[in-house]
């Protein structure tokens, strides 16, 4: 666990009980702050009563969740309260850390803390808090619209690949604050969402990485350029002499590299280009034009971190990707199936597309848009689409006169046919370009769902 003794004995609300911030009560109250926890579903509540009923009980050394037996220090002797900080007084409150789901902008937390005077955080501002008693380390933080799973994952991979102590955080993996701390000389890599960022005030990162900004949870934000002016708080918040790395593929990305130099840290900077001409077949994990700009970014970051070329080069090798991100499942009598259920909309499905020269597509779920117009330069790749779910008939409709098209319904069914028809050297890739809702639970139920359909084949 992380903590800080600069939390003891202060008090703190924490909104959103969800896994962090189980694992925010947890870093808090072990460092003998006390801590008004609460979630608007009783579900989350819950989650804290049983270690509230243990700690009531008198056996202060089982930790906040009780099942997790983590010991708390002596200090933690304090009382953790179940009330809503929205119903409550806040002041003389040292923050109030609430989860990256909270919507701040309608959340009336927002004014409530504002007229107390109370900073609102969340748990990378309180990880940033206790860097300074953590063992000599660095940090990687990565944000963008698209892409910061996979090039987090990948910096991880390299830096542990290359014998280097490595923890992933923040957006992706398990709550930074509930992890230990590295040995001297480890490297933190941060997914940072921007709402994530939003929360943190002192991230000092040793090495920021910006993707690229392109419209998005627009419902969080005033506009579009006050989500792009989120992503540049996370350079904004870093000390000359540590190094920026940032796409250039897009206006407001480039905006922000040139603030960055405009401060006179040009010499920090790496800009990357997009459409670079980057030799990619001995990364198997890393196809498509997408992962091109992926993997410079982690290479930039990876070099700014002392990695020598041939430990980068040996992580890009072996990196064996993230599940559902052109995921490949299989290879059966010459076909490769690969699971790019992530794609949840056309942008997003379009890097797959390009990335293989014949590839039967399936397609369909619960649409977020009527078109497939991202997805067009990659038409040409596709030998014959099969359409899914509540979308099917819209897509085969707009596909048609394109392409071959068959309307296969299920998923199952659609790999069956597909799996038929392919010849070999051909692709048979599930990137759906839609939400997965309308048959199954989440798009890992949907990608699973695939695995399990290109299993059954035999
Ligand atoms: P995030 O964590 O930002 O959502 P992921 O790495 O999970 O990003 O990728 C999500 C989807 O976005 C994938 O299906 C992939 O096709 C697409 N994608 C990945 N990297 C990029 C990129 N650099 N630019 C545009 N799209 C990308």
């Amino acid at each position: 666990m992380i903590t800080s003794t600069a939390w003891r004995g202060k008090r703190y609300a924490v909104l959103g009980l969800a896994r962090s911030g189980l694992a925010t009560v947890r870093a808090l109250a072990a460092a003998g702050a006390d801590v008004v926890a609460w979630d608007s579903n009783e579900k989350a509540r819950d989650a804290l009563s049983p270690s509230l009923r243990l700690r009531g009980e008198g056996r202060g050394e089982e930790g906040v969740d009780g099942a997790s037996h983590v010991p708390l220090s002596p200090q933690a002797e304090r009382e953790i309260v179940l009330a809503d900080p929205v119903e409550i007084d806040l002041s003389g409150f040292a923050g109030v850390a609430v989860s990256p789901g909270v919507p701040l902008n309608t959340h009336p937390i927002a004014a409530k803390a504002a007229a107390a005077g109370v900073p609102i955080i969340g748990d990378i501002e309180l990880f940033a808090e206790g860097r300074a008693e953590m063992p000599a380390h660095r940090v990687v933080g990565i944000t963008g619209t698209n892409g910061k799973s996979t090039t987090t994952a990948l910096i991880h991979h390299i830096v542990e690949a290359a014998g280097i102590p490595a923890r992933l955080g923040g957006n992706i993996g398990l709550p930074i604050l509930g992890q230990d701390p590295l040995p001297e000389g480890g490297v933190y890599v941060l997914e940072l969402s921007s709402y994530q960022i939003d929360l943190t005030h002192s991230l000092d990162c040793d090495v920021a990485v910006l993707l690229n900004v392109t419209p998005d949870h627009l419902d969080r934000y005033a506009n579009f350029d006050a989500y792009a002016a989120s992503k540049a708080r996370l350079f904004a918040m870093q000390r000359p002499g540590h190094a920026a790395v940032i796409g250039i593929g897009d206006a407001p990305s480039a905006g922000i590299a040139a603030q960055v130099a405009a401060t006179g840290r040009g010499a920090d900077l790496t800009r990357i280009a997009p459409g670079a001409c980057l030799d990619q077949s001995r990364w198997p994990a890393l196809q498509g034009p997408h992962n091109a700009q992926n993997a410079l970014a982690a290479i930039a970051a990876c070099k700014a971190l002392g990695i020598p070329r041939d430990a980068i080069d040996r992580g890009l090798e072996s990196f064996p990707g993230l599940p559902h991100r052109m995921e490949r499942v299989a290879t059966k009598r010459g076909v490769l199936f690969v699971n790019d259920s992530k794609a949840t909309n056309a942008d997003s499905a379009a890097p797959a597309l390009s990335a293989y020269p014949k590839v039967h597509w399936i397609l369909g779920g619960k649409a977020k848009t009527n078109d497939l117009d991202a997805c067009r330069p990659g038409f040409p790749h596709v030998v014959k689409a099969y359409t899914i779910g509540e979308a099917g008939e819209m897509f085969a409709r707009l596909l048609e006169g394109e392409m071959p098209v068959e309307r296969s319904g299920t998923l199952a069914a659609a790999v069956r046919s597909a799996a038929a028809q392919a010849q070999p050297g051909e692709t048979v890739l599930l990137s759906p370009a839609c939400a997965s809702f309308d048959q199954f639970k989440d798009y890992e139920a949907r990608g699973q769902a695939f695995r399990d359909a290109v299993e059954a084949l035999g």
